[in-house]
C-alpha cells in the first residue's frame, strides 16, 4: 500500500518544449532524420572567452560554496549592465543570482503569490509561466491576443482584466513565443495602469539582446514611477549561448529579492560556483561575438520568414526579436491523414513528427490553438529542410 502524492502534481504538467525536444531527441538517437525545430536555444557554442574563465575558475579551485543569492562581484556585474544599458541605479541588494532564470521566476512568484491570486499572463505566452503561477496556488488569468493586436496587450485590455484578486501581471519582450517587442510609449501606458492598481509585473527580458532591425529594446524598470512595482527577469541562456549553464538572476525590490534569497537559500543554495564565474565574464567581458551571434539571428529570421511565408494558407507575424515564428496553421485543421482526422494543432504537430520527421512546438502550451512555434536558431539549411519537408507533407492532407 502507498499513500497518495500531493495534489500540486495535479495541477502541472511537464514542460510541452523539452518534452518535444528530448522527443526528437531520442529519435535522432535511434538513427531517425529528425529536423528539429523545436526548442529555443542557441546553436553556437559558449564563446570562448567564457569558457577559458569556467575553466581558470575550476583551476583556481573555486569550487565551493558561494552566497546563496550569487557572488557579490556577479551581482555588481549586473548592477554596472542595468547602469550602462538601461542607465538605473540599483544595488546588490536588488539582485539575487538563480539557477536559470526559470528558477528566478519561481522565487520570485513564490515571493508574491499567495493561493488564490490572480496572475495575469497575456497570450501567447511561454510554457512554464501558468505551471509556477499554479505551483504558488495561485489562478493564471490570460489575457488573450492575437495578430490583430501584434500579439500585445493594450492598457484597455489589462485595465478590463484586473480584479481585487490581481497579484501580479507577466510580460515578456522580446515575446516568446511570438517574437513581439513592446515599445516604450506601450510600455508606459501599461504602466500607468500599474501605477494605479498597484499589481507587480514581472518582466521577463531574457531575448533582450536578440532584437532585429529598426526594433529597440526597452525595459520596463526604466519607468520610475512603478520601479517598486517591476521585477526584471533575465539570464545568460540566449544571449550568451549559455543554455547549459544555468545561470538567470532578477532584478526587483530590495523585499521581493530577500524573500526570494529566503527560498533559494533552504531549496538550492548557491547557483554553480563555476557557472558564475561564466557569467561574470559573459556580462562584463567583450560582448564582440554577442553582437555576431545578433546578427545571425536577423538573417536567419528575414531568410526564415520568406520561406515560413512559401508554406500555403499559413499566416506568420513577423518577428522583432527572440528566434521564433508563431505560424497559423488553422486552415489545416479538420483535414485527414490517412482516414485520420487532425482536430487540433497538437495532432498537426504529432503529424509532422511521425510522417514528415519535423519537430515542432504546438501552439496549446503557449495558449493558442491555431499556432505552431518554429524555432529557427539552426542553420539555414537545417530551417530550409524542415520547411521543405512540411510543405510536402501537407499536400498529404486531404
Ligand atoms: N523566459 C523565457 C521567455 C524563456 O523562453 C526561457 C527559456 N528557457 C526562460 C525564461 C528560462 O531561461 P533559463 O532558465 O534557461 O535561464
Ligand atoms: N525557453 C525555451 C523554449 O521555449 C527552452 C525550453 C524551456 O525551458 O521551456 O523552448
Amino acid at each position: 500500500m502507498l499513500k497518495k502524492l500531493a495534489k500540486r502534481n495535479r495541477v502541472i504538467t511537464r514542460s510541452k518544449t523539452l518534452a518535444v525536444a528530448a522527443k526528437a531527441a531520442k529519435l535522432k538517437k535511434q538513427g531517425e532524420d529528425i529536423v528539429t525545430l523545436t526548442v529555443g536555444e542557441p546553436d553556437f557554442p559558449t564563446p570562448r572567452n567564457i569558457k577559458e574563465t569556467a575553466f581558470q575558475a575550476i583551476k583556481d579551485n573555486f569550487t565551493r560554496y558561494t552566497g546563496a543569492g550569487g557572488t557579490d562581484e556577479l551581482k555588481q556585474a549586473i548592477v554596472n549592465k542595468y547602469k550602462k544599458d538601461f542607465d538605473v541605479d540599483i544595488t546588490l541588494a536588488n539582485v539575487i543570482v538563480s539557477n536559470g532564470a526559470k528558477h528566478s521566476i519561481v522565487n520570485v512568484v513564490l515571493s508574491i503569490c499567495d493561493p488564490g491570486d490572480e496572475v495575469l499572463i497575456p497570450t501567447p505566452s511561454w510554457v512554464s509561466y501558468p505551471h509556477i503561477v499554479r505551483l504558488a496556488g495561485a489562478r493564471p488569468r490570460y489575457i488573450y491576443s492575437d495578430e490583430t493586436t501584434n500579439f500585445k496587450i493594450t492598457a484597455k485590455m489589462l485595465r478590463e482584466n484586473i480584479t481585487p484578486q490581481t497579484k501580479l501581471l507577466i510580460l515578456c519582450s522580446p515575446s516568446n513565443p511570438s517574437g513581439s517587442v513592446y515599445t516604450k510609449q506601450e510600455l508606459v501606458w501599461l504602466a500607468k495602469v500599474i501605477e494605479e492598481t498597484g499589481i507587480f509585473v514581472i518582466f521577463d527580458e531574457i531575448y533582450e539582446k536578440l532584437i532585429y532591425r529598426e526594433w529597440e529594446h526597452y525595459s520596463m524598470i526604466k519607468i520610475d514611477k512603478i520601479r517598486e512595482n517591476v521585477i526584471c527577469i533575465n539570464g545568460v541562456s540566449k544571449s550568451y549561448a549559455m543554455t547549459g549553464w544555468r545561470i538567470g538572476y532578477a532584478v526587483a525590490n530590495k523585499k521581493i529579492i530577500n524573500a526570494a534569497h529566503k527560498f533559494q537559500s533552504h531549496t538550492t543554495s548557491n547557483p554553480n560556483s563555476i557557472a558564475q564565474m561564466a557569467a561574470l565574464e559573459a556580462i562584463s567581458g567583450d560582448q564582440s561575438e554577442i553582437e555576431k551571434m545578433r546578427k545571425v539571428f536577423e538573417d536567419r529570421c528575414s531568410k526564415g520568414y520568406k520561406l515560413i511565408n512559401s508554406i500555403p494558407h499559413t499566416k506568420c507575424f513577423e518577428p522583432k526579436g527572440a528566434f521564433y515564428f508563431f505560424v497559423d496553421f488553422s486552415y489545416y485543421l479538420g483535414k485527414s491523414f490517412n482516414g485520420e482526422v487532425i482536430e487540433t494543432v497538437s495532432d498537426l504537430c504529432d503529424f509532422f513528427i511521425d510522417e514528415i520527421k519535423v519537430a515542432v512546438v504546438t501552439g496549446e502550451p503557449f495558449g493558442s490553438d491555431k499556432h505552431v512555434r518554429f524555432s529557427f536558431a539552426c542553420s539555414d539549411k537545417e530551417f530550409k529542410r524542415g520547411v521543405d519537408r512540411i510543405k510536402k507533407g501537407l499536400k498529404l492532407l486531404k
